[in-house]
């Protein structure tokens, strides 16, 4: 998400830093540039023009146009205006009371009501949240569907339920949403659950039936948090959606979801000014560890392609095992590193999720995106790779020195890969360990001066 808009922004702000002093006239084509790129993004013409009145306010005051850095004062003044755009307070601030993610404040057990329409990422999204509601926040929670229209819904979110390591209500055949609804609110008092997830049926698009099934859940179980889950990718639509749940049935969270497919971005920055309530969450990809909290400077951040560092470092720490990546350290100290390892570093990686994601949220790489695709760094190499690895014998993955001819055949065989591919992923271990082995003669000297020193 956001690529396109943020390549387009970098350009307008190159050719600013290029001009030095700033007249006017310089910030108004680039403010034009701006609002151009925003529109090609999808963004809601009535958000694109609010962003660019208040940009241009704060932009041609005399002051910018004499500071040192002018350029460098136009970004500050836009992102700020994102920042805002995207649900933040007036300079960037959080504004009152918003946090980011989900607000747990409230007495237990907890209602979160999940809507939106049929395949927005609904129940996958329940998942997401009850497993992070468990792991993070040690959090007893109960899942219940109320999606009585397809049967299997239900079951569907039994699943999810069990993936997360969470429990789901027992299904009753028959009982309506209203009933299903009431019935988990019972449970999770008796069995003193924290948090319950009512994850409501979907429609295919808006209808009177579905609002008011809705509306009646919610008056039942007055939620903490009523979330509407919609679709990046469907843009616009996802606009329109959100305000007609938030006009009939009322809804005070959004999560996106599919944001890392090449949505264009701009829903996510009318989002807030069309229906008042504030992106909460995003959904980042089909795994249940896929959801990330949603800070509107860290996205404004993204789209400025000044990076997302402190994303990329929460995501980092919660999925690379230490334990794991201890002993790796160890075994390369000792130039014992093999192939095994190798597949397990390549593991680690894997489990930060895709690839250009992550690379995409360092500083700097927003602008090098062409250069990683040319450099073929594809999420689908990791995967390669692994099975390359897992396609050898615990023998050959310990002495990589006995794949010859025959023994590649096979491999490259049972991973569904040419030859060539797994000389060169031999390639790629030979040179890493020829690194390793010249940094440790380094790290012994050093070491041994450190000794003596
Ligand atoms: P529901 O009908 O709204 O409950 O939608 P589901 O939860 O069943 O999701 C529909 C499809 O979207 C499933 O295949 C999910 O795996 C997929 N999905 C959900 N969230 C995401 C996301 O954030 N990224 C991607 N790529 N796929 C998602």
């Amino acid at each position: 998400m956001f690529e396109a808009l943020s390549s387009r922004l970098n350009g307008v702000f190159d050719k600013l830093r290029r001009r030095g002093a700033l007249s006017e006239a310089d910030v108004n084509e680039a403010l034009r540039e701006v609002r151009i790129a925003l529109l090609e993004a999808d963004v809601a013409l009535p958000v694109a023009r609010d962003l660019i009145n208040k940009v241009r306010e704060r932009a041609v005051g005399a002051e910018v146009i004499r500071s040192v850095s002018p350029a460098q004062q136009v970004i500050k003044i836009v992102n700020d205006a994102l920042v805002e755009a995207l649900g933040g307070g007036e300079g960037g601030e959080a504004p009152d009371g918003f946090a980011p993610g989900l607000d747990l404040n409230a007495p237990a057990p907890l209602p979160i009501l999940m809507v939106g329409l049929q395949g927005s990422g609904k129940t996958t999204t329940s998942g997401k949240i009850a497993l992070r509601l468990r792991t993070r926040d040690k959090k007893k929670v109960l899942l219940a569907s109320l999606d009585v229209q397809r049967p299997a819904a239900q079951l569907q979110l039994q699943t999810l339920a069990g993936q997360a390591g969470v429990t789901s209500l027992p299904i009753i055949p028959g009982q309506s949403p209203l009933e299903i609804a009431a019935r988990a609110m019972d449970v999770a008092r008796r069995e003193l659950y924290d948090v319950v997830i009512l994850d409501t049926a979907g429609r295919l698009s808006i209808d009177d039936a579905l609002m008011e099934e809705v509306a009646a859940v919610k008056a039942a179980t007055r939620p903490h948090h009523t979330l509407l889950v919609v679709d990046a990718m469907t843009g616009q639509d996802a606009v329109n959606t959100a305000r007609n749940f938030q006009d009939r049935v009322g809804v005070n969270g959004i999560v996106m979801t599919r944001v890392d497919g090449d949505a264009r971005g701009g829903a996510a920055l009318s989002m807030r000014a069309v229906t008042g309530a504030p992106i909460r969450l995003l959904g980042a990809g089909e795994k249940l560890d896929a959801l990330e909290d949603f800070h509107p400077s860290r996205i404004a951040g993204r789209i400025l392609g000044m990076g997302d560092i402190v994303s990329l470092v929460e995501r980092a720490a919660e999925t690379i095992d230490r334990d794991e990546a201890e002993k790796l350290a160890a075994k390369m100290q000792k130039g014992q590193f093999d192939l095994e390892d190798f597949a397990s570093q390549l593991k680690q990686v894997g489990k930060m999720g895709n690839l250009s994601g992550i690379l995409g949220m360092l500083p700097g790489m927003g602008a090098m995106k062409d250069k990683i695709a040319n450099a073929k760094i594809d999420d689908g190499m990791i995967g390669r790779q692994a099975a390359i690895i897992s396609s050898m014998t615990r023998k050959e993955r310990k002495n990589p020195d006995i794949i010859k001819a025959s023994r590649k055949k096979r491999i490259a065989a049972g991973a569904g890969v040419t030859v060539q591919d797994v000389n060169r992923l031999l390639k790629q271990f030979d040179d890493m360990s020829a690194m390793m082995k010249r940094m440790n003669k380094l790290g012994q000297k050093g070491l041994m001066r450190g000794g003596l020193g």
